[in-house]
């Protein structure tokens, strides 16, 4: 990077580093984060790509908040409680605009979902941007892939298509009504990690993941790890307004069953237990391999014929 690079990051990313578990951070080799007795450490890591993962020309404050949002979504997945994130930036030129943007947008999303800037990188290459994530786990607790039991129920929190949508109205293949428009838009960037959820389940699900690649394929991976197959009855898939309102049922079922980007988290609760808060539930576990939803999709989890 540029010589100026030690007073982009103060300028930039040195703000936001302050939280009750931050013993140390930006400025050092290292940011040191304190752990409570009884408590392990989550983390995870993503990585968005310009051009890959985001248009080239996105709004730096969403690219900001998309990022976080992925990242910590993968706490929600495991129950972990928000402790810190550092961030990775590869810019490919010293742009003060969308940096002011870009880090604006970072205050707010770490602000809002507890996760303080601790530390980083900044290098020169095509636009990238890593977020990793630490949390607290209680000793002894997580919310894996495995463990779902053959009769549980399977369950996911609130709409799922609506990321596959946004992409589709994005592209031009559908244009929603303005207000519509505008959820699919916010759905995107600024997907909601459901950590609080995430965390209650820590004592109740069996299983659990984030829908991030799709549901069939997300569930897949639950249904793999934990040994059984999943049954997924599509006629009980939760769906956003903008997609109950959408023309052609069909394809608003295969973005509901295959589409990624919704950050919703799946899950199996026990056969009885009641459904949480803003939960549905779309099936259940039985004896065998895969997900099942009666629907032609093939082992990768998307359409054959679209
Ligand atoms: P080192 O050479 O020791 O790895 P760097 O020069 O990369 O340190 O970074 C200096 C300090 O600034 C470190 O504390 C690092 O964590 C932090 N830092 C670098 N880039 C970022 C960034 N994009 N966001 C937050 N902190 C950053
Ligand atoms: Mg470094």
């Amino acid at each position: 990077m540029a010589d100026d690079e030690f007073t982009l990051i103060y300028r930039y990313f040195s703000s936001m580093g302050r939280g009750e578990a931050v013993d140390l951070s930006v400025g050092d080799d290292c940011a040191i984060l304190s752990l409570q007795p009884g408590e392990r450490m989550a983390t995870s890591v993503d990585t968005l790509v310009a051009g890959t993962h985001f248009p080239i020309d996105a709004f730096p404050e969403d690219l900001a908040w998309r990022a976080v949002c992925v990242a910590a979504s993968d706490l929600a997945a495991m129950g972990a409680e928000p402790r810190a994130m550092t961030l990775a930036l590869t810019l490919p030129e010293v742009d003060e605009y969308w940096l002011a943007a870009f880090s604006q947008g970072l205050a707010g999303v770490c602000h809002l979902y507890q996760l303080p800037l601790v530390g980083g990188d900044t290098t020169r290459g095509p636009l990238t941007i890593s977020i990793q994530v630490m949390g607290a786990l209680p000793t002894g607790k997580a919310l894996l892939r495995a463990g779902a039991k053959v009769g549980d129920q399977l369950l996911v929190s609130g709409t799922v298509g609506d990321g596959a949508a946004a992409l589709a109205f994005f592209g031009n293949q559908w244009q929603p009504p303005p207000e519509q428009a505008e959820y699919l838009y916010q759905r995107f960037y600024r997907p909601t990690p459901r950590l609080d959820l995430g965390k209650s389940l820590l004592d109740k699900a069996t299983a659990a993941i984030d829908v991030s690649d799709g549901l069939v394929a997300d569930a897949g991976h639950i249904a793999a790890a934990s040994g059984l197959a999943l049954q997924i009855d599509p006629s009980l898939l939760p769906l956003s307004q903008a997609l109950a309102a959408h023309p052609d049922q069909q394809v608003v079922r295969q973005w509901a069953l295959t589409g990624g980007d919704d950050y919703e988290l799946c899950f199996t609760l026990p056969a009885g237990a009641p459904s949480p808060k803003g939960c549905t539930v779309i099936g259940e576990a039985i004896v065998g391999m895969g997900v099942h939803c009666g629907l032609d999709i093939d082992s990768a989890g998307g359409y054959r014929h679209f």
